[in-house]
This record gives structure tokens, C-alpha cells and sequence, in this order.
């Protein structure tokens, strides 16, 4: 199962004990995953989603709180279906959408705030919506949790909820549909705790933590590989600069302390500068060895210059 599928496979089986919660939920399932449709003679409102187990819940929390039995149908995506007049009325109702203004295609732009005063309604809300109209991408490729939404006020009302909360949600335009959606790992795993699907938190930290612990390796192993790259590149310069001379001139006339670098630093082709002064006798500090070995550097070159002009 996706990572998404396993947040609201849990986020399924969280019913709320309050009633306002309930109708807070049920509400953001009617809203983001909804359509109410008036033909000339029967209005009719249906729930549809992919998830089978989301559909389970609609029709869970419509018996629980309104006490409507509704079947289920399809196999994928699912719809509830609410055609009787008086349980569709006193839905709508108490969901404060019977007077709520629909777009033309049947969708619910908003949740009347009164619904959602309460924190503990506005967690259930976010569920709800997440449950019907939300999706997260895995999270060993990339975080991402976006929330597809029919309208502007829907896009707007979810976004506000999020910031509520404390985390940061943006709005982009796709195809038609409000997509509102959050990139960062932190406020992703806010956001799950919000909802209260603790199990899926826990496995994104984890893997957030395993993530985080090999990206570190990786960027102390690159460091390390640039460093020793370095050192290696400095040095295969050094040793022919001083090869150099010992070929022409010979290291004998040099003087005492460049000569003692000189083999220094042919005895030990790969130690780093704070290491050669170390060998030295007496020893040298880093920015000494690397005083002596520019001159050698100056001598080598000028060696270049005289050669290049007898030539
Ligand atoms: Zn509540």
C-alpha cells in the first residue's frame, strides 16, 4: 500500500466521540468530496472517493450522528448516495448547507465556520478533507501532502485551517482544481499529527531521521573525498616543482630549511601540510610549510622561465 493509502487507512478508523466533531468531519467529506445535485423533482447529494475504506467512514459517521443508512456503491471510486428528502433536509441542515451557496456544478464552497469554532472540530475538518480530497507522495522520494480542491473558497478555507495550526500551505492552479499543498517535511508531520494518524507520523519521522543520517554521511564523505583531492593535487604540484630542481640546480644549494622540506615532502607525498611541519625538525607550523613550499614553488618557476628563454 502507498504511504498515502496507509495515512488514510488510519485516519479511517479515528471516529471522534463528540457529535460536533462528527458533523465537523462529515461536513469536510460533503464539502471537498461532494456534489448536490437539484434535478426538477429529487435533490440528491453523493460522497464519492477511491478509497474504499473512506466511504466506509462517510457512511460510519452519517449512521452514527444522523443515523442515515445509505448504500454503498461502486468499486472504485465508491459513492454514498443521499436521495430521501427528509434525511437529505435535515443533513444539510445541521451541516448548515442548505441555504449555502453551490457553484453551478453542485459543489459546496465552504464549511459554515460555525461548525469549526472548536479546535478539536477544526483537527476533525482537516481530516475529513484529507480523507476525501487529499494525497501525500512517498516519502523516501519526496515530501509532499497536497489537498485537490473544487473551488477557490474551498482552496481558501483549507489553507486558513492549515495556518491556524501553525504551518504554511500554498495555493497553485491545476487543471481546473485548487490544488493547496505543503513541501516541508516538518509541517507534513504537523499536519498528520493534527489529522491524528500518529502511526503514519511515526513511520515518516523514521524515516525522516534515516534520511537526514545518510544525507549527513554522504556530505562528511564528499568533504572528505574534496579534501583529499585537494591535498593530492597541491602535492603532486610540490613534488614536481621540486623535482624540478633537484634535476637542474639540485637540492643541495638550497637553503637549509627549504631543503629539509623539499625531502619532507618527497618522503611523504600525501600528507597534508599541518602533518609535514609534524616531521619536520624542529617542527614547522602550517603556514610555515607553506611559506617554504611557495619558495620552492618561486625557484621551480624561475628554473621555467631561465629554460624557456635559452630554448
Ligand atoms: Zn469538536
Amino acid at each position: 500500500m502507498s504511504f498515502s493509502g496507509e495515512v488514510k487507512e488510519e485516519l479511517s478508523a479515528v471516529i471522534s466521540t463528540s457529535r460536533h466533531c462528527q458533523i465537523a468531519e462529515l461536513a469536510a467529506m460533503v464539502c471537498y468530496g461532494g456534489r448536490l445535485e437539484s434535478g426538477e423533482r429529487q435533490r440528491s447529494l453523493t460522497v464519492q472517493t477511491e478509497n474504499e475504506k473512506v466511504i466506509r467512514k462517510g457512511f460510519t459517521l452519517l449512521q452514527k450522528s444522523f443515523n442515515i443508512c445509505t448504500g454503498i456503491t461502486g468499486k472504485g471510486p465508491y459513492s454514498l448516495k443521499i436521495r430521501e428528502e427528509a434525511s437529505l433536509t435535515r443533513l444539510l441542515q445541521t451541516l448548515k448547507m442548505s441555504d449555502c451557496c453551490t457553484e453551478a456544478d453542485g459543489h459546496i464552497d465552504t464549511v459554515n465556520p460555525l461548525l469549526i469554532k472548536n479546535a478539536c472540530c477544526r483537527r476533525a475538518f482537516l481530516r475529513g478533507a484529507f480523507l476525501v480530497s487529499g494525497s501525500m507522495s512517498d516519502p523516501e522520494k519526496s515530501y509532499h501532502l497536497e489537498f485537490v480542491c473544487l473551488t477557490q473558497g474551498q482552496a481558501l478555507q483549507l489553507q486558513e485551517m492549515i495556518r491556524d495550526f501553525g504551518m504554511e500551505a500554498r495555493i497553485v492552479i491545476r487543471k481546473n482544481h485548487f490544488i493547496v499543498y505543503m513541501k516541508e517535511g516538518a509541517g507534513i508531520v504537523d499536519l498528520l499529527n493534527v489529522t491524528g494518524a500518529h502511526i503514519s507520523l511515526m513511520h515518516l519521522e523514521n524515516l525522516r531521521i534515516v534520511k537526514e543520517m545518510r544525507n549527513s554521511i554522504n556530505r562528511r564523505v564528499n568533504c572528505e573525498t574534496a579534501n583529499i583531492t585537494k591535498t593530492v593535487n597541491a602535492s603532486s604540484k610540490q613534488i614536481e616543482d621540486i623535482m624540478l630542481i633537484q634535476d637542474t640546480q639540485g637540492l643541495k644549494g638550497l637553503p637549509d630549511v627549504l631543503r629539509k622540506t623539499a625531502l619532507i615532502r618527497l618522503e611523504y607525498p600525501d600528507a597534508t601540510l599541518k602533518e609535514l611541519g609534524q616531521y619536520l625538525n624542529p617542527p614547522v607550523g602550517k603556514s610555515g610549510v607553506n611559506h617554504r613550499l611557495r619558495k620552492l614553488s618561486e625557484i621551480a618557476e624561475s628554473i621555467r622561465g631561465y629554460k624557456e628563454e635559452t630554448l
